[in-house]
């Protein structure tokens, strides 16, 4: 089964300063090198360069005016009254600045999620790999919570190309309001999402159980809410059985999956306690469905944590996992003192889910899959 690795310096560049973990992005794609796994005879991967996406493209789901506003506004010139009320219309400001270059990173971000799907459609590659993707909160017209565009729904759309049923998986902290909203009416793409949910405390405050979808796409949206500090074993096992059942009863031809790492133990963000193991077992588990697999990055503020976690998912898309214990040495090595480990171990964080409240969400998402 071969691996598509979306890269090329200029996104990895862009992406370091775009994303609110700083620098991130390097060190994600420099430690996936280190360990030698975009070793093509060894790995069976592939690394495709990215091209930039034409502003059409972006189209396919963003307003046209939002679009147009995204590739003019970090220009510079100008800065006037109506400008600033553009901006807020847009939601680009707070967390989301107009910063230099952001008409050329956003063009770059959609074509490497597109080209990733591409991938798929063309039958190149059987895995397809973004982790510079993954921006899951964008709206069609507006940016919100770090993301500009929604390349999700971008590279969804494209595989609707080809794939009449793709199942979209959303394993960040957060919710996939984004993904979810844009997919809300139909059939064709069913939206699963895995978040921690604590209304008014943890963005974005949507995602309950009870949204499972409206007109042709009821019960084609699933929201499993965790509460705060949920554990590994717990994780694995609600996600794969409701993964499972998902793709028993919607029989997707492709799956995306959303990797954000903010649900990992020792995030900032401080919402679930979950080991870059846990994330491994649910992705194998997608893997083993045998159906053509798009991964994307996503949340992720520990910086190192992050990189730990999806160069263990890269590893096990080529069977190469687990890899050895020891960081490599490599140029960010010190970053991963005092432990120089690949493993991140759980928090002392307390776990308000209880087996009661976890078994209610599974025998929920049964109920609502019986109706498919
Ligand atoms: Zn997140």
């Amino acid at each position: 089964m071969s691996v598509a690795y979306i890269h090329s310096p200029r996104l990895q560049q862009l992406s370091d300063s775009f994303t609110r973990c700083q620098q991130r992005a390097s060190r994600v794609h420099e430690l996936i090198v280190a360990y030698g796994l975009l070793d093509s005879e060894k790995t069976n991967t592939r690394v495709v360069a990215p091209r930039a996406a034409q502003s059409e493209r972006l189209k396919s789901f963003h307003d046209a005016d939002f679009v147009d506003f995204l590739l003019q506004c970090s220009d510079g010139s100008r800065e006037d009254d109506e400008f600033q009320k553009s901006c807020e219309v847009y939601g680009l400001e707070f967390e989301c600045p107009v910063l230099d270059e952001l008409g050329e990173y956003v063009l770059l971000l959609a074509g490497a999620s597109l080209d990733a799907a591409e991938c798929l459609v063309s039958g190149a590659a059987k895995i397809a790999v973004n982790w510079f993707g993954g921006w899951h909160h964008c709206r069609k017209d507006y940016a919100a919570g770090f993301c500009y565009i929604n390349d999700c729904v971008l590279a969804i759309l494209h595989l609707l190309k080809k794939f009449d049923r793709v199942l979209y998986i959303d394993l960040d902290a957060h919710h996939g309001d984004g993904v979810q909203d844009a997919f809300y009416c139909t059939n064709k793409v069913f939206t699963l999402s895995f978040h921690r949910y604590t209304p008014g405390l943890f963005y974005p405050g949507t995602g309950e159980i009870s949204d499972t979808g409206s007109y042709k796409g009821l019960n084609y949206c699933l929201n499993v809410p965790f509460k705060e500090g949920l554990k590994s074993s717990d994780f694995i096992d609600v996600c794969t059985v409701v993964c499972e059942q998902v793709v028993r009863g919607f029989k997707p031809e492709a799956i995306v999956c959303q990797c954000g790492a903010d649900a990992l133990s020792h995030d900032p963000v401080e919402a679930l306690n979950i080991t870059p193991d846990a994330y491994v077992k649910v992705v194998q588990k997608l893997m083993s469905q045998n159906v053509p697999l798009l991964l994307l990055g996503g949340g992720g503020y520990h910086r190192s944590n992050t990189a730990r976690c999806w160069t263990s998912i890269q590893a096990a898309l080529t069977h190469k996992w687990p890899l050895s214990g020891d960081i490599p040495e490599h140029e960010y090595l010190d970053e991963y003192g005092p432990s120089y480990s690949l493993e991140v171990k759980e928090s002392k964080m307390k776990d308000l889910n209880t087996d009661d409240y976890l078994k209610s969400l599974t025998d929920h998402c049964e109920s609502i899959l019986s109706k498919l």
